[in-house]
C-alpha cells in the first residue's frame, strides 16, 4: 500500500501508485484546464519582500508531463525560467566530480565498472594521487568536489573514503582549497553515514538508477546492490546518520521515463514527509557510451526535447531542489536546459581515476565518455557570455545553512541574498587567481554590472579586498 511517510521503499515508492498516476496522467492529458490550474497554483507568489511556491504533486506533473500540446509546453518552460529566477536568479554554481577508485563488486549492467569487466584497468588513488589530483584541481580554479568510488569492502572500505575526505580539505594550494566535498558512494549504513558527516562533508548524492523494482534486480544482477529496498531506503538512513543533504537522481534511458519522473518525485514527497526535508539536490544524468558499454542497447532513451521537459517539470515540481547537470550532457544541450531550471553543473570534469593529474585526458578507465570537454575556464567564459554569473561558491555548507535551515531561507527566496553576493565573490577570487585574460575581462565587467544589485552597503570594499588577496569571504 503506498505511504509516503512509511520508511519501507515498496510502500513509499509503491508500484501499484506509480502505475495509478501514469494511468491518471493518460486519462487526463488532453485537460487543458486541469493542467492549467495546476501550472496556475504552482506559479510564485510574492508578498512581504518574500516568494513562496506550492510545487507539484507527483500525480499532477505526471498529467503534464504525459500532455502532447505545445501551448502546455510552451507554458511550463516559461514557468520553469519564472521559478528558477525567482530562487536561484542567474548564478549557475560549479563543481567537478573526483574519481578515487574504479575497484566494484557490483555488476549494474550499464556501467564499465562493473566486477564482470575483466578488460578494464582497475585503479585506486593512493593518498598521495589524491593529493596530486587536488592540487590540479585547485590549480583549475575548482572549489567544490563530487568524490566517486565504486563499492567494494576490501578496496573502498569506509576508512578509505574517510581519508581521502581529509586528505582533500587538507591541501592549500597556492590560493586554492576544497571547500565541499560531497559524496557518491554506495548505500551504507547509518553509522558510516554517522563518519561521512563527522568527515565535513556536503550532500550525499546516490542514483537510484531506476526506481522499477523489477528492472532494478535485472540491471543488477549481483552485488550488495541487488537488494532494492538496501538501495532505495538509503537515504533515509543518512539522514538518520545527520546528513541532512541529500541528492536524488535516475539514470534516464533504463526505463520508460514517465515511470522514473513519476517515483522520483514519490521519493521527494517521502523524504520531506518522513524525514522533514526535501532533497537537496536532483541530477538527471543519461545513460552514455563508456568502455564495455553501449546506450543503444537500453531501449528507454529520451530525446533531447523530452528531456528539456523533464528539467523543466522537476523545476516546477520541486522549486526549492537544485538540479545539477553533468558534462555527461554536450555544450548544446546543456544550453538548452540551462535556462529552464538547472542551478549547477560540473565544468572540466575527468571521469577516469588520477585522470586530473595527467596531461592528456585519459580514457582508459573513464566511467563514461564526456561529451563537453572544454576547460574551467572556456565554462566559467561561456556561462558569463549567456548572462549567468558562474559561482565556486560553498558557504551554505560553511555556516551550517543545511537541511531545513537551508530549506526555511530558500522557501522564501531570501537564499538569492547569499547566492549572488557569493557568486560575485567566488567568481573574483577565479578572476584573480586562475582566469585567462579574456575572462577576466568580461568577468570583471560582469562584477561591476551585477555589484549594484547587492544590498549590502560594504560589498565595493568586500571586491576590493578579494582583489588584495583575502579569500574566503562568505555570506
Ligand atoms: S554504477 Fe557504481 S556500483 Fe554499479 S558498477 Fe558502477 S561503480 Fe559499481
Ligand atoms: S549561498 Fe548556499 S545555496 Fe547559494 S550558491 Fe552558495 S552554497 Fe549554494
Amino acid at each position: 500500500m503506498y505511504d509516503k511517510y512509511s520508511k519501507k521503499a515498496e510502500e513509499f515508492i509503491s508500484h501499484e501508485e506509480v502505475l495509478s498516476t501514469l494511468k491518471y496522467a493518460d486519462d487526463n492529458k488532453d485537460n487543458i484546464e486541469l493542467i492549467n490550474s495546476f501550472l496556475d497554483k504552482a506559479r510564485p507568489v510574492r508578498s512581504n519582500n518574500e516568494v513562496h511556491c506550492s510545487g507539484l504533486t507527483h500525480k499532477e506533473a505526471s498529467v503534464i508531463l504525459a500532455s502532447n500540446d505545445e501551448s502546455v509546453w510552451e507554458r511550463v518552460f516559461n514557468l520553469a525560467k519564472e521559478i528558477k529566477d525567482a530562487f536561484y536568479g542567474n548564478r549557475i554554481v560549479i563543481f567537478a566530480p573526483l574519481y578515487l577508485s574504479n575497484y566494484c563488486v557490483n555488476g549494474c549492467v550499464y556501467c564499465p565498472y562493473h566486477a564482470k569487466n575483466k578488460h578494464i584497468p582497475r585503479k585506486k588513488l593512493t593518498q598521495e594521487e589524491v593529493k596530486a589530483e587536488v592540487i590540479a584541481l585547485q590549480d583549475m580554479g575548482h572549489k567544490r568536489l563530487a568524490i566517486e568510488a565504486g563499492e567494494d569492502p576490501v578496496h573502498n572500505p569506509i576508512e578509505y573514503i574517510l581519508e581521502c575526505i581529509k586528505t582533500i580539505y587538507s591541501i592549500k594550494h597556492k590560493n586554492g582549497e576544497i571547500r565541499r566535498v560531497n559524496v557518491n558512494i554506495a548505500a551504507t549504513t547509518v553509522e558510516n553515514y554517522r563518519k561521512l558527516k563527522e568527515a565535513g562533508i556536503g550532500t550525499y548524492i546516490l542514483f537510484q538508477e531506476t526506481y522499477h523494482k523489477e528492472s532494478y534486480e535485472k540491471l543488477h544482477p549481483t552485488g550488495p546492490k541487488h537488494d532494492y529496498a538496501y538501495h532505495t531506503e538509503a537515504m533515509d538512513r543518512a539522514m538518520e546518520g545527520g546528513i541532512d543533504d541529500v541528492g536524488l537522481g535516475v539514470l534516464f534511458g533504463l526505463e520508460r521515463y514517465r515511470y522514473e519522473f513519476a517515483a522520483l518525485l514519490m521519493h521527494a514527497e517521502h523524504l520531506e514527509a518522513a524525514c522533514g526535508v526535501g532533497p537537496h539536490t536532483i541530477s538527471v544524468p543519461r545513460i552514455k557510451r563508456a568502455d564495455d558499454i553501449d546506450p543503444n542497447v537500453f531501449d528507454n532513451g529520451i530525446d533531447d526535447e523530452t528531456f528539456a521537459r523533464i528539467v523543466a517539470l522537476t523545476r516546477i515540481a520541486v522549486p526549492y531542489t537544485g538540479i545539477i547537470i553533468s558534462t555527461r550532457e554536450s555544450q548544446a544541450v546543456r544550453e538548452k536546459v540551462l535556462p529552464l531550471g538547472v542551478s549547477q553543473i560540473s565544468g572540466a570534469s575527468r571521469t577516469s581515476v588520477g585522470g586530473y593529474a595527467e596531461k592528456e585526458r585519459p580514457v582508459d578507465t573513464e566511467q563514461f565518455n564526456v561529451s563537453d570537454q572544454r576547460t574551467l575556464d572556456e565554462v566559467v567564459q561561456w556561462l558569463m557570455n549567456m548572462g549567468y554569473i558562474p559561482s565556486f561558491c560553498t558557504a551554505c555548507y560553511g555556516v551550517g545553512r543545511t537541511g531545513d535551515r537551508f530549506m526555511d531561507i530558500c522557501k522564501t527566496g531570501q537564499i538569492q541574498n547569499c547566492c549572488t553576493p557569493n557568486a560575485l565573490i567566488t567568481l573574483k577570487e577565479f578572476l584573480e587567481d586562475y582566469a585567462s585574460p579574456k575572462t577576466k575581462e568580461l568577468g570583471e565587467r560582469i562584477i561591476k554590472e551585477k555589484i549594484t544589485e547587492v544590498k549590502n552597503k560594504n560589498f565595493n570594499n568586500i571586491i576590493s579586498e578579494v582583489e588584495h588577496g583575502k579569500r574566503g569571504i562568505r555570506f
